[in-house]
């Protein structure tokens, strides 16, 4: 979750690391700390924002040109400044900063605590520095080797970054299920858990693979596994840029990223779509195709809004293809026994490319002998690594906690991979597929037109910010985007929101509905149009809010509804990506008018690298 960031070189370290801990924000966090080591370790941490770590250190004088920060996202032990990383062994040999969960540690500090070692803070990660120092010392061995053997001992995830007081020319970095990315410069080494801190330094990076351990020295890179064997390191070329993870004068990330969404669809599009609109090819699948047009059956495993997005998945997959799908929360599957047989194709999504439990779920998936897909943004992460072929959405760097553009793109890719497979298998004759290449390559224009309007929606969030609950009711192709829109609030605004399907609302939440209840309903034209009408109607006799999302030109909810917002009229399959935008504008006004914190919600983390 949180953030690592680590520096060894000629330069001073600190405005590095600092810096990079800006870079990381976005991840979400509760505290943050920093140690540098120059003769004898320097070390800060504090509860709280990056802000209220640098004026804590402000009046320091601090330098060195090694050094370590992080963000903690708490798994065990409440948020506080003893907490916080880096964490420190109980002789100050170790200095460490980790992501993830240590699930045995409880056994190991017991363990350690009979043979008289003592504890400060309630973490995981110190029970670690702790079992390494012992080792260090008990076993007389290099820091390296302590660090394995200690690893070796380990059950859960990580994420780590290391100091030695007695080898302070290097760094000790390892990684298992928490990503780490080295940036490669000229005399200089850069860590981190995401690329973002490293791109403004150098495009060249190395991404650590589960298991293995990096010994970094200023100007040397020893890879290994934590069993000793060489590994050679690849760098790769990052495609980012550092004006993509800034603001670009938005108030927020979350609101420069809802109008990013025309141009990140684009960019889905880049290279898939044939410019005369002849045909779509998607490059990354090229070799599964013809497994994937013979599927018996397809599992999407996601989490949060890209399970949104993966039910959107199915209704395209199964309405254009006519392959059976089913959607899956990515930690029910891996825990439930699934059935999975080797011609199912599981696809994940994730934008991340690193959420736990969705990573786990494909390893189970390739373990039973299915054909393992990944919808991912983030290049190079784990799910795209670890899957047999995929699609990259290229919707650019998402820093706001709440996902918008990646859900968008994932639809997009989803719809994609939905006309290919209508089309092979033969259910989209050629002119319904170019129809809908066609309608497809409209929508980026058509959200343009969406948020051009973005005023209306702030009209409704002064109108409704105080209320204390809503509704979200959509019918097919809109019940996904009423979830995804209840998820938006509840996550950005702490207003509590439940998203129904629109027939469902009889069978229960009408119960809540009074005249302080906003009921957002998408209702645009389709098949089932006259059934939503009628759920309006049901609202607004019981004394209900409406709120409607309805295609261009309505009349008919617009005398029924207290308020509507029009969006173009399209393919439905491809209206939720339209449909959705309103949603997402009407959260962020809402949360914004109440304070909150929009791009850093509380308790939220951006990438969910812990189970
Ligand atoms: N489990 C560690 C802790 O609670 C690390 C959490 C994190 O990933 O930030 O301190």
């Amino acid at each position: 979750m949180c953030g690592i960031v680590g520096y060894i070189g000629n330069k001073e370290a600190y405005p590095i690391l600092m810096n990079g801990l800006k870079r990381l924000e976005y991840r979400g966090y509760d505290s943050a700390g920093i140690a540098l080591l120059n003769g004898q370790p320097l070390l800060y941490k504090k509860k709280g924002k990056v802000n209220d770590l640098e004026n804590y250190i402000s009046d320091s004088i601090i330098s060195g040109q090694l050094g370590i920060g992080h963000t903690r996202w708490a798994t065990h032990g409440e948020p506080n400044d003893v907490n916080a990383h880096p964490h420190t062994s109980e002789h100050g040999k170790f200095i460490i900063i980790h992501n993830g969960i240590i699930e045995n540690y409880a056994r190991i500090k017991e363990k350690l605590e009979i043979r008289g070692v003592t504890f400060k803070s309630a973490t995981d990660t110190e029970v670690l520095a702790n079992l390494i120092e012992y080792i260090y010392i008990k076993g007389q061995v290099t820091a390296e080797i302590a660090v394995r053997l200690a690893l070796s001992k380990v059950e859960g995830a990580y994420g780590l970054v290391i100091l030695c007081v007695d080898e302070p020319d290097r760094l000790i970095a390892a990684r298992k299920g928490s990503p780490l990315v080295v940036g490669v410069g000229d005399e200089e080494y850069f860590i981190a858990s995401d690329a973002t801190p490293i791109v403004e330094h150098t495009k060249s990076v190395i991404y650590l693979n589960d298991d293995d351990v990096a010994i970094i020295k200023k100007d040397e890179l020893v890879l290994k596994t934590v069993k000793n064997d060489k590994q050679t390191p690849i760098v790769h070329q990052l495609d980012l840029d550092v004006g993509e993870i800034d603001k670009s004068g938005y108030d927020h990330f979350m609101l420069k990223e809802i109008f990013e969404q025309p141009k990140s669809i684009l960019d889905t599009f880049r290279g898939r779509v044939a410019p005369d609109l002849s045909g779509l090819n998607l490059g990354g699948l090229f070799n599964v195709i013809p497994q994937m047009v013979k599927a018996k059956r397809i599992i999407i495993v996601a989490c949060g809004t890209s399970w949104h997005a993966g039910l959107l998945g199915e209704y395209l997959m199964e309405d254009m293809a006519r392959i059976p799908v089913e959607v899956e929360y990515a930690s029910e599957f891996r825990y439930r026994n699934p059935i999975i047989n080797m011609d199912d194709i599981v696809i994940a999504i994730s934008q991340s490319g690193e959420t736990a439990d969705t990573l786990a779920a494909i390893r189970l998936a390739k373990e039973k002998g299915a054909l393992v897909l990944g919808i991912c943004n983030v290049v190079g992460s784990s799910i795209p690594r670890e899957t047999d072929a995929g699609v990259y959405t290229h919707a650019g760097p998402e820093i706001g906690v709440a996902s918008t553009k990646a859900f968008t793109t994932q639809v997009t890719v989803l719809a994609m991979m939905a006309m290919v497979m209508g089309h092979k298998r033969g259910y989209l004759s050629d002119k319904k597929y170019l129809g809908l290449i066609k309608e497809l390559t409209e929508i980026p224009g058509k959200i343009e037109k969406i948020l051009v309007k973005s005023d209306a929606c702030k009209e409704l969030a002064t109108l409704y910010q105080r209320a204390t609950n809503f509704l979200y009711l959509g019918r097919g192709y809109f019940f996904p985007v009423a979830l995804e829109g209840a998820l938006k609030l509840k996550e950005i605004s702490y207003i509590h929101a439940e998203g129904y399907p629109a027939a469902e609302m009889k069978h229960g939440p009408i119960a809540l509905i009074d005249q302080n209840m906003p009921v957002v309903v998408i209702a645009t034209k389709d098949k089932s149009y006259d059934k939503i009408v009628s759920n309006i109607q049901e609202v607004k006799a019981r004394n209900g809010v409406v709120i409607a999302i309805v295609t261009e030109g309505d009349s008919v909810i617009r005398k029924l509804a207290d308020h509507v917002f029009e969006v173009p009229e399209s393919n439905i399959a491809f209206e939720g990506l339209l449909t959705v935008v309103p949603l997402q504008l009407l959260s962020y006004y809402i949360a914004v008018m109440r304070g909150c914190n929009v791009d850093q919600p509380r308790n939220l983390a951006k990438s969910v690298t812990v189970e």
